[in-house]
């Protein structure tokens, strides 16, 4: 790629209603040519797992690390890293349900308006938008969503209405289950039966739940708190149950396996519990969520499917500081619900052996957005992408197939809500807002917590020299100024022609 740079080469717009990208050509070729091989060698196209965790941070895994350094070893989830190509630079958005919007729209929050998650039957979801589910469904694909949902309980928003054909799984999130049964985090609630009934008849579902498209809801059972550590099992052998059955089937399938864990408060599975070094349990369960990798793995591997799927392993965001030490380790700044690396830069695995080279590293910038565009291509669907609304991800196909592939994005966008916070190019991040309480965050502190500061003449980070954000110096590096200005310019004009939606807003 002699001559490429990521700040000063140009990208080309491929519709009024996508993201400009990098067109390198030859590795465009190189991965074209995989496909095409492939797809005449199988006459159809590959499976995709997406594996998602909860509040996992960029420093947990051995492959990324930590590991075994910080008393959780991760030994499966290490060797797909080493099967496959391992992302430094994958950013998902602040908090969960942006993130999982953003995955399965290919749209930033500004424009699938799920800007926080909706939490105690705050109403809105994804209805109203068309999810990856949707068009490898309408593609040929069995799609399945198992586990973590959090895009909303109505109905016109749960997955069996948005284009999954089966879900099994819980609609919102961990915490939501357990922060009113647990005496010893909860005695005011606990101890009072006032209280307790209250939050029984907040309007959300209390229970997981089974459906099958366009169908009603089914309870499976009621969430307490040991039900709730046997539920990444549970999924997990669905997920395996899945897998199996769609082997002997001609269709390919898209299974969206989120996990439960590692969201606070975790309570780990018997079996696991106090198995990892450290004996904690946010740490016993990164020891039980890396073995349900292997479990899903092998079973592709016995079924003969691990060469016909492409395997993503990620989290939804950084560490939730605000329960240490139920909370993930990053070696960045700040955490979950902030637009500092901690609160959005987290881990990111593919892997497709026979099609995506083994020990791989990239820095190159990979956007959660991006997921959707990629799928579709891999699954032979890029047509099938939306032209009635913006889609901000780029087609990184040929950054995972081309055997030295780089990234096709040229800028990341960081959004806190309504506020637009800051625009990575290259090593470079450009802040104009942030969340903080002040420089006592680069230690790990909250990012909820934070108030939300804007810097009138914006600061600059340099990720490789400062990946703590610590130093601006932006003074320094005026030369580059355009390059930022015109970036941030060109995506915030993209919100004239296509405005932004507010479903569930966050006050900045
Ligand atoms: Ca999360």
């Amino acid at each position: 790629m002699s001559g490429f740079d990521p700040i000063v080469s140009p990208t080309q717009k491929p519709a009024a209603n996508l993201e400009p990208r990098f067109v390198h050509p030859d590795q465009e070729r190189a991965a074209e040519a995989r496909m095409s091989e492939y797809r005449s060698r199988h006459g159809r196209s590959p499976n995709i797992l997406v594996v998602l965790m909860d509040d996992v941070g960029w420093g947990d895994f051995g492959c990324y690390g930590g590991g075994i350094a910080v008393g959780a070893p991760t030994p499966n989830i290490d060797k797909l890293a080493r099967q496959g190509l391992l992302l430094t630079s994958c950013y998902s958005e602040p908090s969960c349900t942006p993130s999982r919007a953003t995955l399965l729209t290919g749209r930033l929050p500004m424009r699938h308006g799920l800007q926080r998650p909706p939490m105690y039957g705050d109403p809105g979801g994804l209805e109203g938008e068309l999810t990856l589910a949707e068009l490898l469904s309408d593609a040929g694909y069995a799609t399945q969503a198992v586990g973590k949902w959090h895009l909303g309980e109505n109905e016109a928003s749960q997955p069996q209405n948005v284009g999954f054909d089966d879900f099994y799984g819980f609609l919102s999130v961990s915490d939501m289950y357990t922060e009113w049964r647990d005496p010893y985090f909860f005695p005011e609630m606990v101890y009072s039966a006032a209280r307790t009934d209250w939050v029984r008849n907040l309007p959300f579902n209390k229970c997981f739940v089974h459906a099958t498209r366009g169908g009603a809801l089914e309870e499976v059972e009621e969430v307490t708190i040991p039900v709730l550590s046997l539920l990444d099992a549970k999924w997990a052998e669905y997920s395996a149950g899945f897998i199996r059955r769609m082997a002997g089937e001609d269709r390919p399938w898209f299974l969206y396996h989120c996990t439960r864990g590692a969201h606070f408060d975790n309570y780990p599975h018997e079996d696991f519990l106090g198995s990892s070094p450290a004996k904690h349990p946010y740490k016993d369960t990164i020891v039980e969520l890396d073995d349900i990798v292997g479990r899903l793995v092998a079973v592709l591997e016995e079924t003969g499917q691990l060469e016909h799927t492409m395997v993503l392993v990620s989290s939804d965001n950084g560490p939730e500081m605000e329960t240490w030490p139920d909370a993930a380790y990053t070696p960045f700044r700040c955490a979950k619900g902030s637009t500092w690396e901690g609160g959005v830069r987290v881990p990111a695995i593919f892997s497709w052996p026979g099609m995506i080279a083994p020990d791989r590293a990239s820095d190159g910038l990979f956007a959660f957005s991006d997921i959707l565009p990629t799928a579709l291509a891999i699954a032979g669907a890029s047509e099938r992408l939306p032209s009635d609304r913006f889609i901000d991800g780029v087609d990184q196909t040929s950054m995972l197939l081309a055997p030295e592939g780089i990234s096709n994005r040229k800028y990341h966008y960081y959004w806190l809500g309504q506020l637009f916070s800051a625009l990575r190019v290259g090593e470079y991040k450009f802040m104009l807002a942030s969340i903080s309480d002040d420089d006592r965050d680069v230690a790990g502190g909250g990012g909820f917590t934070g108030v939300s500061n804007k810097y009138p003449y914006g600061r600059l980070y340099n990720l490789y020299l400062d990946p703590k954000e610590t130093h601006s110096y932006l003074i320094r590096k005026l030369a580059y100024l355009e390059a930022f200005q015109s970036g941030a310019r060109d995506h915030l004009l993209s919100f004239g022609q296509y405005p932004p939606k507010l479903v569930v807003g966050l006050n900045t």
